[in-house]
């Protein structure tokens, strides 16, 4: 059986990434495994009146638990970092737990956010750093069969949407999974993060109206490193191609 890891710095990140993916290995047998770094303290809190940061932590965990129940996400493991404050933690011992997390699991596939966060942000590219460096820990433990692809998700239509565009993708995108049937529940999931609602209606505007239409047909990603080496991405001549993860 496959088994997939995606690992985020926020709750509502797997969402917008990587919704229809996952619900898309989850239908096909897969085990898909989450890993939330922070519980997203720092974020808007939306229509609701929480009156500490602690407390919308625990909101948005609980959030987060009911999009990894819609994406049919095997397992979630919450590693409740401060928000905002990846950037000052150790890569070193950030990417010794996810290593060790590898190690466990034994992910045939590790999926995070490119070298400029898709957005800029700092836990974004704290997380996409401290993943590729515990990539290349747990191949020091595990045997060659078991080092896993890691890809990079890129979010072009975070570009489109919104009007403060981010930054031009960092690494060309390699390949995109067709998500056509899984528009749905991506949306379901996005708008389980009701605490984020100026998030997704920025990036998916109608979405939190239950109006799925802006959501596309693909995600898009970036194979970095397979079989123990760095991949150099290389943008297809011919359009994107069509892949599975
Ligand atoms: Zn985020």
């Amino acid at each position: 059986m496959k088994r997939l890891m995606f690992v985020f710095p926020h709750p509502d990140d797997e969402s917008f990434a990587c919704g229809g993916t996952l619900a898309k290995c989850s239908d096909a047998g897969q085990e898909t495994c989450l890993i939330c770094v922070t519980s997203g303290c720092k974020g808007r809190s939306g229509p609701f009146a929480l009156d500490s940061r602690e407390a919308l932590a625990r909101h948005r965990e609980q959030e987060l638990a009911k999009a990894a129940n819609i994406l049919g996400i095997t397992r979630l493991e919450l590693y409740r970092y401060p928000d905002g404050g990846l950037a000052e933690v150790d890569p070193r011992e950030l990417a010794g737990r996810l290593a060790s997390a590898i190690v466990e699991w034994r992910p045939h596939v590790v999926v995070t956010f490119p070298p400029d966060g898709v957005t800029g942000h700092p836990d974004h590219i704290a997380v996409c750093r401290a993943t590729g460096m515990a990539v290349e820990q747990a191949e020091q433990v595990l045997p060659p069969d078991d080092w896993p692809d890691l890809y990079f998700v890129s979010i072009p239509h975070y570009y489109d949407h919104c009007p403060d565009k981010g930054p031009a993708p960092a690494v060309p995108i390699t390949g995109k999974v067709d998500i056509t049937r899984y528009r749905d529940r991506k949306g379901e999931a996005l708008r389980a993060h009701q605490s984020q609602v100026y998030s997704v209606n920025r990036a998916y505007p109608g979405v939190m109206e239950g109006d799925y239409g802006v959501i596309g047909c693909y995600e898009y990603y970036t194979l970095v490193r397979s079989g123990g080496r760095p991949v150099k991405p290389v943008a297809p001549e011919n359009g994107i191609p069509v892949m599975e993860l």
